[in-house]
């Protein structure tokens, strides 16, 4: 209603009101009253009665409109107050912009969603529209303008805004056009609220719910009382069951039944007093399989602390489990055989031991070596090789019965673990092991014949740790071998000592060579015809500070083993090299320094290299030096030892077969050797001239060497009629104390017997 129209339609009624009064009461009072002193008398009355009675209304309405004005303004200020209370309280940024002043409104807590001090808001559009984030802007600007021209009703988006920290924070933003009466946009009003938190919980949630999808983890969640709300593809994926099989179901269908009662309630009572509960737990999957599966439970609260879900995480362990037994079968196993390794023999004799310390028994152990497996593995090839331990194995596991276990320990070795108090149950199982390889075997349609050595050591008897035990049944096998062959043998103390003494020697060597306590001596060798010392064979010794000189035999064996020969050998190379080179200088003219090679050394490789340094390093010409290598060790391993004989032959130094009469070579093999010598064994010169076998010998090697074109060379010539019989039989050169014995370098030279040089 307009105030103006309303006051002018009300004094309009009241001015026709007191106009028809004034003048319908001075009528009626002119027909009434005729007599002029009383009509006077009758207006002046009804003029100040009037004038009353108006004073009266007038006063009633005032005081009525007084009381409504103060009590409405009363009320517009509490309404004020109100507001404002409400405007300080709400955390929401409430903002009012005067679309026609351009001016906006601001509330406490607009500055608080800013960063802004409340003094420092002024009522500016630019202090929102210079905090807009400047990827958000023109689009927020648009929207606002499309809400003002009323291409949109109601204005809702979400943008950044920068704060008094400098940092952006995401607000949304709601609000309303208000028209005026004739339709013109007056003022745009709404309420922004900061949902940075918000939006970054909906990020972790979005995340969370990703990995939970895309986990190999399956994923339960059960609420409060344990119904099932949610799974995930994993769940399926490793149960069986899709999640509409599942939901609103309990997690008890997956029980398989593995576990009791007292473990569920173990699990209960953990998650209700932890919170958490982990472990293994057997499974059924929908399939109807029983599976392992490892499980973490969580019960969550809400922020009151209330119980609202468990969430299970768990992860299938099955192909786990399977490939643990694997790993475990292969690290107890051996590959080729599936027989029981060292590791699950060493466990088995630990566990026989402890059975027999228990229940006073005994047993043994039997440790077998393929003999000669060496050459088949060179001779046929390793799979070849590989079959025949395959049935090797075979054949040694159908002697053995329930009180035997055997193993193969790698390459061509083998061990059967005995259970049993009778000795003779050792001896006659070797026996029958032994026997069962008398048989052939048949392998890729060959025919190989194959024999084993075994070493047995008994417990208690020798042994009560697994590996003394082991190492008796070792060196009992070592005495098998060293016997022939193809036999057995048991342990004995003695072998211990000669082991003990083995290392002993072992040790000390190691020390003799490191303090340079091996000494060279050198034993020459004649032409038989002339007399002449042609050459001289380099025999190493060992000055012992204690023991003083020790023969080759006593330790190149020992160095072989060890492997120690290979630094000996290298320093007699050096040194006879080195020697050569000096006596050669000092005019001395000797033909050859013959160097012994170790059969070990010879097998082993990297002796051509180690020759080829030792000339170049010593400035010796290579047909000065000559190689010994036995018969033995050339035969051991022909195909290889030709090739190593080829090799060093093309750096054109001289080679000479050792022991020649010992190492039952064939002609045939012999006739592809690329040597220039053969050195008759002392074995067979030792018998000369009386012994006939040993003179037939002789005689035949003489005429083997000359019919091949080869020089020969008799060792161990001791006395004069030994020399003459070979100088009869037309052999070249003679070696032996006959002729000089080993000696140093220096007292070599100064007797200088039989006149060179
Ligand atoms: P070998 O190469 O056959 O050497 C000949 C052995 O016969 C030498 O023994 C020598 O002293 C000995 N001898 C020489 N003349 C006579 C004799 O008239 N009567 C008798 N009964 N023996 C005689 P030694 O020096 O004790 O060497 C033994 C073996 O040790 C050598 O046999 C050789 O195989 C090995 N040897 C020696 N020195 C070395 C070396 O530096 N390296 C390697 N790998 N082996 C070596
Ligand atoms: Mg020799
Ligand atoms: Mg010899």
């Amino acid at each position: 209603m307009n105030p103006r129209l309303s006051a002018l339609r009300i004094s309009f009624l009241y001015l026709i009101a007191a106009t028809l009064w004034v003048w319908l009461s001075d009528q009626w009072l002119q027909n009434v009253l005729h007599d002029p002193a009383s009509l006077a008398r009758a207006l002046e009355l009804k003029k100040y009665g009037f004038l009353a009675l108006t004073f009266l209304v007038l006063f009633f309405l005032l005081c009525r409109h007084f009381r409504r004005q103060d009590a409405a303004f009363a009320a517009l200020a509490d309404k004020e107050q109100r507001l404002s209370r409400v405007f300080e309280v709400v955390e929401d940024g409430i903002w009012d912009w005067d679309l026609e002043t351009q001016r906006v409104y601001y509330s406490p807590g607009y500055a608080n969603l800013i960063g802004l001090p409340l003094e420092h808001l002024s009522d500016d559009l630019l202090l929102w529209e210079q905090r807009l984030h400047p990827e958000d802007r023109a689009r927020i600007l648009a929207l606002h303008q499309d809400c003002i021209q009323g291409l949109r009703t109601r204005l809702e988006c979400v943008y950044r805004i920068r704060h008094g920290d400098g940092s952006y924070r995401w607000v949304r933003s709601r609000g309303r056009l208000t028209r005026g009466e004739d339709g013109r946009p007056l003022r745009l009003t709404g309420v922004n609220r900061d949902i940075t938190h918000q939006r970054s919980n909906e990020d972790h949630l979005r995340q969370a719910a990703a990995v939970f999808e895309a986990t190999q983890e399956g994923l339960l969640v059960t609420d409060a009382r344990g119904v099932i709300v949610h799974t995930n593809p994993s769940f399926s994926r490793i149960t069986g069951y899709s999640a509409e099989d599942v939901l609103g179901g309990e997690p008890s269908l997956l029980k398989s039944g593995r576990q009791d009662a007292a473990f569920y309630q173990h699990m209960w009572t953990a998650l209700h007093e932890n919170g958490v509960w982990s472990g293994e737990i057997w499974n059924r999957r929908k399939s109807g399989e029983v599976y392992p599966q490892w499980q973490h439970i969580r019960a969550v609260r809400n922020e009151e602390g209330e119980l609202t879900h468990y969430v299970a995480v768990f992860s299938d362990l099955s192909s786990l489990k399977r490939s643990q037994h694997e790993l475990d079968f292969l690290a107890h196993h051996d590959p080729l055989t599936g027989l029981p390794n060292r590791l699950l023999l060493r466990e088995r004799i630990d566990q026989a031991l402890a059975r027999a310390e228990r229940e006073q028994g005994g047993g043994a152990l039997l440790s077998i070596d393929l003999d000669h497996f060496k050459h088949i593995n060179d001779s046929l090839g390793h799979n070849i090789g590989d079959q025949l331990i395959r049935a090797v194995a075979e054949r040694l596991e159908s002697c053995l019965d329930e009180r035997c276990s055997l193993a193969r320990l790698g390459g061509d070795e083998f061990a059967v673990v005995l259970e049993s108090q009778q000795p003779h149950h050792a001896s006659s199982l070797a026996q029958r092991l032994l026997e069962a390889m008398s048989a052939p075997f048949e392998v890729n349609e060959q025919t190989i014949y194959m024999s084993v050595s075994l070493g047995v050591s008994l417990f208690p008897e020798d042994a009560r740790n697994v590996d003394h035990l082991m190492q008796h049944a070792d060196a009992a096998l070592f005495q098998a071998k060293a016997s022939g062959r193809n036999l057995y043998a048991f342990y004995t103390p003695e072998l211990t000592a000669r082991a003990r003494s083995h290392v002993q020697v072992e040790s000390a060597l190691r020390h003799a060579l490191d303090h340079d306590e091996l000494r060279l001596y050198f034993q020459p060798v004649h032409d038989l015809a002339t007399g002449r010392m042609v050459g001289v064979e380099s025999l190493v010794r060992w000055q012992h500070p204690q023991k003083g000189l020790i023969a080759p035999g006593e330790f190149i064996p020992v160095a072989e083993e060890s492997g120690l020969i290979t630094a000996i050998d290298a320093w007699v190379l050096e040194q006879a090299c080195r020697q050569m080179r000096q006596w050669l200088n000092a005019g001395i003219h000797l033909d050859f320094i013959a160097v012994n090679v170790s059969s070990r050394l010879f097998g082993r490789g990297g002796l051509e290299e180690r020759v080829a340094l030792a000339l170049e390093q010593s400035g010796l010409e290579p047909h000065h030096l000559e190689l010994e290598v036995t018969e033995s060790a050339v035969m051991e391993n022909f195909d290889q030892a030709l090739e190593l004989l080829c090799q060093l032959r093309l750096l054109g130094v001289h080679l000479a077969i050792d022991d020649f009469g010992t190492g039952y070579s064939s002609l045939m093999r012999l006739k592809r050797m690329p040597v220039h010598k053969l050195k008759i064994d002392q074995g067979f010169v030792a018998g000369l001239p009386d012994d006939s076998e040993d003179a037939a010998i002789a005689c035949a090697v003489i005429a083997l060497g000359q019919s091949m074109g080869l020089q020969v060379v008799a060792e161990g010539i001791e006395r004069p009629d030994q020399a003459a019989f070979l100088l009869t039989h037309a052999c070249d050169f003679g070696q032996g104390y006959w002729y000089g014995a080993p000696q140093p370098a220096e007292v070599l030279l100064a007797q200088l017997p039989r006149g060179t040089a």
